[in-house]
């Protein structure tokens, strides 16, 4: 057995981050910036209003109340002409240009207005810049706003359109064929044939990685079959930039995966024996012909997901250029205690992650441990850390990996 770290150092090590290609802004969200974008204009881009009220000159209010006479109104989206002389005021909204010669806002609360609107009453003193957002605050012209490796997020695309990018150059994500492997598959909801078995893999990856970002392709079932299974290897990479299959890499009779990948990949292959629970065999290789990895995942359900987590994503997420490869690594605490047996191995228990009142992170194992326990993976939203040992008591503090942080439960709470 290897431990977990030797593999993954082996996996990134033979995965490339993609070429970069220029992309339209409107297309580049969740893509990973492969070169600077340096602002050519300021933003905001103008000086203007953080607040409806009146645009003055602070100099005018130091003796509140002030009477001022009101020469102009200004929306958002109006430009400023006229020039605010002392004993003057315009009126303003959020986001319109301050008018020249004002230097400051006071907010429409602390006004009132007479003789029709004509005249508005200030009852505070204002400072000069009190309420004024000013041209180049948030970004400078000039400005590195975001340097290579970033991965583009809502807020980037935000700040992008800001700055009236239009294209950028990005890497793409790698688009991932996923096929399972085993003569015991079908892909029917018919009734079962005896010795048959749904294929769960299959539609488990593809959601996982549709919802990771990557895109997709269905590469469906084949048999326990070494031809069938490297020619569809082979003609799916033209097409994908990675291969992920399930099945056939252990130490059984038919494990064709592993023997295909030796073909395939000659010395670029390493089927191991990885000191993890669930998860332990475990198969990589880059084809000859065309460049492209293939994993070659465990068919046990829990144990497909778990090594994609721990080995094919942190993978594809650096073909695509991102710099944060593995998902949140968190303290949490025990909630019940989580035994386990000694064996030389890190145990991945699935959990169920919570914070109650004090905020405190708190797991629970979600259901059943065994790597064909599907459903108690479904039901877990992290997986705790348990290295080599007798396991954790309640109480104690455990590591966990956070799968789905969308599922946490937040507090207020009631405690379980
Ligand atoms: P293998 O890794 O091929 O030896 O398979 C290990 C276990 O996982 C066996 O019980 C298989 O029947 C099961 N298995 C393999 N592939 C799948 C799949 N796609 N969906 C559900 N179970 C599977
Ligand atoms: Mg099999």
């Amino acid at each position: 057995m290897i431990p977990i770290a030797e593999a993954r150092r082996f996996v990134l090590s033979s995965c490339r981050a993609l070429t970069p290609s220029r992309m339209a802004v409107g297309d580049a969200s969740g893509h990973v910036l492969a070169e600077p974008v340096r602002a050519t204009e300021p933003v905001p881009p103008f000086t203007n209003s953080a607040m409806d009220g009146y645009a003055v000159r602070a100099a005018d209010t130091v003796a509140p109340p002030t009477r001022l006479r009101v020469v102009d109104s200004l929306m958002a989206g109006d430009d400023a002409q006229i020039f605010v002389s002392a004993g003057e005021s315009v009126r303003i909204m959020t986001g319109a240009p301050l008018p020249p010669g004002a230097d400051a806002v006071c907010m429409v609360e602390l006004t009132r207005v007479e003789e029709g609107g004509s005249i508005v009453v200030v009852q505070e003193s204002v400072n000069a810049g009190t309420h004024v957002r000013n041209a180049g605050d948030d970004i400078e012209a000039g400005d590195e706003v975001f340097g290579p490796g970033t991965d583009l997020g809502p807020a980037h695309m935000g700040v992008l359109a800001s700055l009236g990018v239009d294209s950028l150059l990005v890497r793409p994500r790698p688009v991932v064929g996923v096929l399972s492997t085993g003569d015991e598959l079908t892909t029917s909801t018919g009734p079962l044939a005896p010795a048959k078995i749904r294929d769960a893999n299959r539609p488990a990856l593809l959601s996982r990685l549709g919802a990771d970002g990557f895109g997709t392709v269905d590469l469906g079932t084949v048999g326990d079959d070494e031809t069938a299974l490297a020619a569809l290897l082979e003609e799916a990479a033209t097409r994908c930039d990675a291969l992920v299959a399930s099945g056939g890499v252990s130490v059984g009779d038919r494990d064709v995966v592993k023997t295909v990948l030796q073909k395939l990949g000659g010395t670029m292959t390493r089927s191991m024996q990885i000191a993890i629970k669930p998860a332990k065999p475990f198969a990589f290789s880059v084809l000859e012909t065309t460049g492209t990895p293939v994993f070659g995942l465990p068919g046990n359900p829990v144990s497909a997901l778990v090594s994609y987590e721990l080995l094919v994503r942190p993978a594809l997420r650096a073909m695509a250029g991102c710099t944060v490869l593995d998902r949140a690594r968190l303290a949490a605490v025990a909630d019940v205690d989580l035994p386990r047996s000694r064996d030389g191995k890190l145990h991945l228990v699935r959990v169920t992650a919570r914070t109650v009142e004090d905020g405190v992170l708190r797991v629970r194992s979600s259901g059943g441990q065994g790597s064909h326990m599907l459903r108690a993976m479904a039901d877990s939203n992290a997986l705790a850390l348990l290295p080599d040992g007798d396991g954790v008591h309640a109480g104690e503090r455990v590591e966990v990996l956070l799968l789905d942080a969308d599922r946490v439960p937040a507090s207020p709470w009631e405690p379980w």
